[in-house]
């Protein structure tokens, strides 16, 4: 099949759901992502965060075929030796969260949080941030702000209410004794790269443990050496009582996790579960990955990195950019104007970017990218956001 053909039938036959972009992509390595004729382009979107140990890496790959030509699926009834390793693993990655639920994306990470804040506390309230990002399924989407991904959905799910991100006061009155939990991202992603104060997060704590609520922290973009840290929130020394991931998890594996803290009770057989939670085939390569985040130190490559691309990025100065914001590799560039026609340009020049809303360019680069690829992303950023170009819609 030729690029038009592949472009024609997903365009056709999909069920319409995504914007396709015109350029078939078929092969990774590194930060490098290659369309049909071999042509390279630098991935600055990681699969919206997926690939922080970059494409192929070989240790995934390799223990991928190992344990699909051993056993891919079992259920989690039944103990399993990579499930039992990765188990290990990841409750080790944060003290004070000994426990994990397995799951398989993002969303059911979070579904599977707040069911857990619920059957936990006995209450039904959820208090989440505007502008927040938490998924597309229903508890999920009740949880998330953005009113282009809940409209022609409702009736959503009852008890949730957001108040404003970063401000401790509101906060603070929307917590009572009806409230399960809070939810939180550390850094807003989808919402437009922003950051929480240590101050927020350090305070969503107190004023969940003086409630009796949960916190729950999603960590499903920022987590895994993203922002410098394994977690986000180990920037600010609070501990959380769940915590969701996915993306990286299985370097690239469709996978999601719930890590687990002391004050959640009731999680007795039967509460939850899914049918390919936990599976081998996705355990083996969340072991393999962890590894590889753990002998390549990429959260320190992304702290180092990312400095240097922010550094960098501040001193493009152009009248066009209002302000560059971000932890890590985790970066935002808000624009004075819409964002649309830049990505396309970025694209035309061989550089994948995210948009984050309308108007923020987000750039979440595999943390294996290389000095020699942050320099050419900035060149190639800085040339761009120098043209004024037309505003087209996203
Ligand atoms: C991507 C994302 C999700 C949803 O994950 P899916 O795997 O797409 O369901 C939820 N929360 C945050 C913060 C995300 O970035």
């Amino acid at each position: 099949m030729n690029p038009q053909e592949i472009l024609e039938i997903e365009t056709i036959y999909s069920a319409g759901t995504y914007a396709k972009q015109p350029l078939v992509i078929v092969r990774g390595q590194g930060a490098s992502l290659f369309d049909a004729d071999g042509v390279e382009y630098l991935d600055c979107a990681s699969g919206h965060g997926v690939a922080n140990l970059g494409h192929a890496h070989p240790k995934v790959a390799e223990a991928i075929y190992r344990q699909a030509c051993t056993l891919i699926t079992l259920f989690e009834t039944f103990p399993n030796d990579k499930r039992a390793e990765l188990i290990k693993k990841i409750t080790s990655l944060v003290n004070g969260l000994d426990k994990v639920f397995l799951c398989n994306s993002g969303t059911e990470s979070v579904e599977a949080a707040l069911k857990f804040a619920r059957i936990s506390t006995g209450r039904r309230n959820i208090v989440a941030a505007m502008r927040a990002f938490h998924g597309r399924t229903y508890g999920s989407l009740s949880a998330t702000f953005n009113k282009k991904y809940r409209e022609g959905f409702e009736p959503l799910v009852p008890g949730f209410s957001h108040v404003a991100y970063n401000n401790i006061e509101v906060l603070d009155k929307a917590v009572n004794e009806k409230t399960a939990a809070v939810i939180l991202e550390v850094i807003q992603g989808e919402g437009g790269v922003h950051p929480a104060s240590a101050e927020y997060i350090q305070a969503a704590r107190r004023i969940c443990d003086e409630r009796g609520a949960l916190l729950i922290v999603d960590e499903i973009q920022s987590g895994f050496g993203r922002t410098g840290k394994m977690f986000a929130i180990q920037h600010f020394g609070v501990t959380p009582d769940l915590l969701t991931c996915a993306k990286s998890l299985a370097g690239g594996v469709p996978m999601g996790a719930v890590l687990i803290g002391h004050n959640v009770k009731n999680l007795t057989p039967g509460v939850h579960s899914s049918t390919f939670g936990g599976n081998p085939l996705s355990c083996a390569a969340a072991v393999a990955a962890l590894g590889v985040m753990e002998e390549e130190d990429l959260p320190r490559q992304a702290l180092v990195k990312g400095a240097y691309l922010m550094d960098k990025l501040k001193r493009i100065e152009l009248p066009i950019v209002r302000e560059v914001r971000g932890m890590g590799l985790m970066v935002g560039i808000q624009l004075k104007q819409k964002v649309a026609p830049y990505i396309k340009a970025l694209q035309d020049k061989r550089i994948i970017a995210l948009n984050a809303g309308m108007t923020v360019i987000r750039l979440l680069p595999p943390l294996v990218i290389s000095y020699a690829q942050i320099d050419h992303l900035v060149d190639v950023l800085t040339e761009v956001l120098a043209v004024e170009l037309a505003s087209v819609e996203i």
